[in-house]
């Protein structure tokens, strides 16, 4: 994976190849990385560390108000993705 690269854990849309598609890192919060890793519906057996450096889900899978800015760069605290 090149630097600065991630694909999405939910789907194949990876950074730098899909223009205006956004990643966000999982939370730092335990709780709250399960909720994420539930919608998913992904087996992935990482810690809540792990999880926040190296997974990333891309904004296609976050409703609007979801997020705390206009621009959609950043989510509100309790934001969690559509689950598939
Ligand atoms: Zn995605």
């Amino acid at each position: 994976m090149s630097k600065g690269g991630f694909s999405c854990v939910m789907c194949k849309n990876i950074s730098g190849r899909n223009a205006g598609i956004k990643f966000f890192r999982f939370p730092k919060d335990p709780e709250m990385s399960k909720l994420w890793l539930k919608s998913c519906n992904r087996m992935i057996d990482r810690t809540t560390e792990e999880l926040y450096k190296n997974y990333r889900i891309c904004s296609d899978h976050f409703n609007e108000n979801m997020y705390l800015n206009d621009l959609k760069t950043r989510l509100l605290p309790a934001a969690i993705p559509n689950a598939t």
